[in-house]
């Protein structure tokens, strides 16, 4: 079961501030709310830092209240706004940003964000010794040594929700779809929206595929009555991927519709499901910082709350799991 993790030793700090950085992702709110509600009842005042790092060197700080984080739960987005910085890869804008924090008597940080925004804040706290703490907040799931991020559930249930549409048209037409989901340059919400919404295939950079092979899951189904299918293709590193593969299978002889999910998938009302990850992880965050613990995520692992160095997660990648992906393709088969 997801626990917030108890101390008993003293806490160590009496002023921390949190941001959300890189691609917003629906439960930050949640989050948010929840670093700044556990927070204040350990004794320990908070600031909003709006837009990430940019607003941290423009010093856009906004002081947080309990009553400052009401009816936010349910909101998708992020009431911090979120912003990506460039100067920020440099040590010396670095020092800057460090300086400002203990400038305004901030003794510690929270970065709700992803791999990028934990890279800056790795480099924040080993040059200048400024405690972090990241706790995981992107729709892609990929984000090592965490089994879960917050709002890929609500993602993955946006996409579902759009497949079932399509499913009425696809089905209603003998049609074939391509429905394109977002994921970088990972497959872990294509798959799970694949299986999710019962498509014929899943088109991942994981396991790339010919167009004889997708040819054949087409024809495949065809022999065995189906008259139309749904292929899930995630994005990769550029949207698009399902237009070029739709011109190939049209070069074969498959007619197919496009469908695009794109930004849609980005904001919404975060599922109950992201909104407890979130209030679990924002808590377990500000439990960690305020006990001496620093430059490390808060991360799910195996349904616990675990700790894990920085080190050991940024530049890394999750994988999807083959077993999932095997299972998808047997289930569709
Ligand atoms: P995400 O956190 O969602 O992965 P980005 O990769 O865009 O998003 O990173 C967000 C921000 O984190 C960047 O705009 C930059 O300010 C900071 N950042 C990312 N990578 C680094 C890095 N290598 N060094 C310093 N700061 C970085």
């Amino acid at each position: 079961m997801l626990k917030v993790p108890t101390f008993t030793s003293k806490k160590k700090y009496s002023s921390i501030a949190v941001m959300t950085s890189g691609g917003d992702a629906p439960g930050m709110n949640a989050a948010i709310r929840s670093v700044v509600r556990y927070a204040i009842v350990q004794g320990c005042e908070v600031h909003g830092i709006l837009r990430g790092y940019s607003g941290l060197l423009d010093e856009q700080f906004i002081p947080l209240e309990a009553s400052s984080v009401a009816n936010i739960i349910q909101r998708g987005g992020t009431i911090l706004k979120t912003d990506r910085c460039e100067a920020f890869y440099k040590k010396a804008t670095r020092k800057k940003a460090a300086d400002i924090l203990r400038r305004r008597g901030i003794e510690g940080l929270v970065v709700i964000g992803g791999d990028g925004s934990f890279t800056g804040a790795y480099h924040l706290e080993s040059e200048n010794k400024f405690p972090v703490i990241g706790v995981p907040g992107t729709i892609d799931n990929d984000i090592a040594k965490t089994d879960d991020t917050i709002g890929f559930d609500t993602a993955v249930s946006t996409a579902i929700e759009a497949i079932d549409r399509i499913r009425d048209t696809a089905s209603s037409h003998d049609r074939t779809f391509l429905v394109e989901v977002m994921g970088r340059s990972s497959g872990h919400i294509a798959l799970q929206v694949g299986m999710g919404g019962g498509a014929e295939t899943v088109i991942i950079p994981e396991r790339k595929q010919s167009i004889q092979q997708i040819c054949e899951t087409i024809d495949r189904g065809i022999r065995r009555g189906k008259t139309s299918s749904i292929i899930v293709v995630a994005e990769g590193q550029e949207p698009g991927l399902s237009s070029r593969l739709a011109k190939d299978l049209a070069k074969k002889g498959h007619a197919s519709k496009v469908c695009i999910l794109g930004h849609t998938q980005r904001g919404g009302t975060p599922t109950a499901h992201d909104r407890v990850l979130a209030s679990v992880l924002g808590a377990s965050a500000v439990a960690y910082l305020l006990a001496g613990k620093s430059s490390a995520m808060v991360g799910v692992q195996d349904s616990h709350v675990a700790l894990v160095p920085f080190k050991d997660v940024i530049g890394f990648k999750k994988q999807v799991s083959s077993e999932l992906l095997q299972l998808s393709h047997e289930l569709a088969s």
